[in-house]
């Protein structure tokens, strides 16, 4: 392994006033725009950063690619790079250990959130998933100390990488085939909130499920009732936990392996959904949600949890719209007394903006609305006060009469 130059030998990077400023505010990003100089640095350099006069401000992961041209590690030097991110491993475990609950599955490690900026580690049960978002983090001497931390300490039946091309384009990393890291198992079973799912490694969206949401599928249960629509399903995470409370529950997607999975989930746990059966429906959600509005169908409960509309700052206003048509035809098919369960999952849709939206559907709508519970992601997606991007999903549970 690599041994951690020392501290006076990392290259040294000057910050504009700006740049400097964002890090005292708590951030741990500064923008290429205000880094003065970075001529000859290596890409995924560990640097140190300082004001325009010279000052030291701390460590930092360094890349030549990505506008986020630094990502602190720490306000101190650092002496020993291993040693750090051993630490840094360790700490992210034992918050896990005390913060979450009734799972085998979560996000052991949330990049900035952990101080490991650019690497994200989810658990499914026995199986570990990796992603790998930078230059820093993807130099082999960091995987490796990473890999070796994880190991001993969960002791895995196998490590996989899921690899995104898109991410490593944007980094200038070289292309790069998911695959897995240790051990030979590729597929799990897990459970959250006493329901089991079926995990693929290498298959479905994001590392294989929508773990943020455990929490929020177990509050959402606590108010489910009669009959239910979950609409942008994927493979059943709310649906499966509604269906022991509700008395039909109908779940809506695109994607036809989601849903596949989604029924093999659903027979999974035949025993605590008791006979009852899940209707799946493959269908364009904003089509099917348009026709039953207008039609006669009525519910009880509705569900939306669509992907995220506002991939940029830009496409907010057409985003805010496609939320607020979403939400409006969800409030003309719950009957009076009805729940909806309204998600976003684009951090550039503010809470209060989200809120706003929502508002405006029930005047259009003619319903009012009483807010149940704002909820946002699970905690083991830490938000980070200071750095507003790590607070992303919005999650709300309301009462409709
Ligand atoms: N509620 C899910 C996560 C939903 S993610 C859970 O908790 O696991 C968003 C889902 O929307 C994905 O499964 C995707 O396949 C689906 N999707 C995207 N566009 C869609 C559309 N136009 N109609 C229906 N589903 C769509």
């Amino acid at each position: 392994m690599a041994s951690t130059p020392a501290h006076s030998e990392l290259p040294k990077l000057k910050l504009s006033p700006r740049g400097a400023a964002r890090l005292k505010s708590g951030h741990v990003w500064v923008y290429r725009s205000d880094v003065l100089s970075a001529d000859s640095v290596a890409p995924g350099s560990l640097v140190t950063v300082a004001d325009s006069r010279g000052k030291p401000l701390g460590t930092a992961l360094y890349s030549s690619a990505s506008q986020i041209a630094i990502r602190m590690l720490s306000p101190e030097p650092v002496a020993d790079f291993p040693g750090l991110l051993r630490r840094r491993v360790a700490e992210a475990i034992a918050y896990r250990e005390s913060v979450v609950r009734d799972t085998n599955a979560c996000r052991v490690i949330f990049s900035e959130a952990d101080f490991l900026p650019g690497l994200i580690v989810d658990r499914y049960n026995d199986i570990l998933s990796v992603q790998v978002l930078t230059q820093a983090m993807d130099a082999n001497p960091v995987r490796e100390t990473v890999i070796s931390e994880l190991s001993q300490r969960l002791n895995p039946a196998a490590i996989v990488e899921r690899v995104d091309p898109r991410v490593r384009e944007l980094e200038s990393l070289p292309p790069r085939a998911s695959g897995t890291l240790d051990g030979t198992k590729t597929s799990t079973v897990l459970t959250m909130n006493g329901i089991q799912f079926h995990f693929d490694a290498f298959e479905g969206q994001k590392t294989g499920a929508f773990l943020d949401q455990r929490e929020n599928y177990a509050a959402a249960a606590q108010y489910a009732k009669g009959e239910a629509l979950d609409a942008f399903c994927y493979q059943g995470g709310f649906a499966l936990h509604f269906a022991p409370r509700c008395s039909q529950v109908t779940a809506v997607d695109s994607s036809r392996p989601a849903l596949e999975v989604a029924d093999r989930n659903a027979a999974l746990n035949r025993q605590l959904l008791n006979g009852k059966e899940i209707e799946w429906i493959e269908a364009n959600a904003f089509d099917l949600l348009k026709d039953y509005a207008s039609s006669a169908h009525r519910y009880d409960t509705v569900v939306l949890d669509p992907p995220a509309f506002a991939k940029t700052r830009r496409d907010l206003d057409s985003a805010m719209r496609g939320y607020k048509e979403l939400n409006l035809r969800a409030l003309k098919m719950l009957r009076p007394g009805g729940i909806l369960v309204t998600c976003s999952c684009s951090y550039h849709v503010s809470q209060d903006a989200f809120l706003e939206m929502l508002t405006s559907a029930a005047v259009d709508a003619h319903r009012t609305l009483r807010l149940l519970q704002v909820r946002g992601q699970a905690k083991d997606h830490p938000v980070l006060l200071g750095v507003p991007e790590t607070a992303y999903l919005k999650c709300m549970i309301v009462y409709v009469s």
